[in-house]
């Protein structure tokens, strides 16, 4: 009987040292993943998508909160200054790499004040335009691009944000500068292009598969380089000849630096399983997406994609000359 009672002792405080405390029954109550964009947009969907599969694993309630602005830099410093224990999160995108580069001021180390959870999805970007844009295709699109750069106004999400960085590939592999229109999340920029607001977008499949299917805006290529399955009859860049511009989207989980390590790993494991989810796995196919495998969705494949993207980025936005503050 004693002997029984000291290995749960010794059990607990061995569990306690290995994983921090209240790492065994966590979750307790409700998470809170924060989106540094608007609602309605393409890492809002991809939040939403996995906040609802991880719900049904976690057995709380996994919540989505936009907090938006700067390019998603308001989001992630939120998500840097909040208590280190699991249940406040950040689902972001390649911007949190490309952020130390273009911010000289930046309220966080994308490296030091985050422990990423996982990698989530891999995205890739079209160039889509108001439904009366007067290009009628891609080769099109840059013959007048090129000729009436004082008319054009190329919507994006902020500076650093996906859509910002998109725009800026295009515009220097068309030699070319256009007014640009910021928004707190391509959702909103999204509305205005179908409204006839703005003339271009560079977005996220996620979020321009259903207006280019509703016919309420036009199309013009793909930034990988092969077609994509949902969208076949979309050309890529390079088929429209056009260099350089090339971007995939890819998102990551993260919690605050020092959340316990058995709390990230918990985190990990809801993530995988919410990935591996059929029904999620459907969604994102048809908006375009892949969810990384099991192998991806961990906190070490996260680390690297984020120091590998992080090293990418820099030479480029430095020679593209650009800062945001
Ligand atoms: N797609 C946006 C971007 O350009 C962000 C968003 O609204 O999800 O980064």
């Amino acid at each position: 009987m004693l002997r029984n009672a000291w290995r749960v002792v010794v059990g607990l405080a061995l569990a306690a040292l290995a994983g921090g405390a209240g790492a065994q029954d966590f979750p307790k109550r409700p998470i809170t993943i924060v989106v540094p964009f608007a609602a309605g947009g393409p890492t809002d969907t991809v939040a939403r998508l996995v906040a609802q599969a991880m719900t049904a694993d976690l057995q709380q309630p996994v919540l989505v909160e936009n907090v938006a602005g700067s390019g998603g830099t308001v989001g992630a410093a939120r998500v840097a200054s909040a208590p280190a224990d699991g249940y406040t999160l950040l689902l972001h995108h390649i911007g949190l790499a490309s952020a130390p580069s273009l911010y000289r001021k930046l309220p966080f180390d994308p490296q030091r004040d985050f422990a990423p959870i996982g990698l989530v999805t891999e995205v890739p970007m079209m160039i889509v335009a108001r439904k009366d844009f007067p290009a009628q295709d891609a080769r099109d699109l840059v013959a007048y691009v090129k000729g009436n750069r004082d008319k054009v106004a190329l919507a994006h999400a902020g500076l650093g944000s996906a859509s910002h960085l998109c725009g800026m590939l295009f515009m220097t592999a068309l030699g070319t500068e256009l007014t640009t229109v910021p928004y707190q999340g391509t959702g909103p920029a999204m509305d205005d292009l179908v409204a006839k607001e703005v003339d271009l977008l560079c977005d996220q499949t996620t979020n321009t598969s259903a207006p280019i299917r509703a016919g309420k805006i036009r199309v013009y290529a793909v930034t990988v380089p092969e077609r994509i399955p949902s969208l076949p009859k979309v050309p890529t860049l390079r088929e429209a000849g056009m260099e350089g511009a090339d971007v995939a989207v890819w998102h990551g989980l993260y919690a605050p630096a020092g959340t316990p390590a058995a709390v990230v790993g918990r985190l990990a494991t809801a993530l995988q399983v919410a990935l591996a989810d059929r029904t999620v796995e459907a969604r994102f196919a048809r908006l375009g997406g892949t969810p990384v495998a099991a192998a991806q969705a961990t906190p070490e494949a996260l680390a690297a994609r984020l120091r590998q993207q992080i090293e990418l980025w820099r030479p480029i936005i430095r020679e593209a000359g650009v800062y945001a503050d």
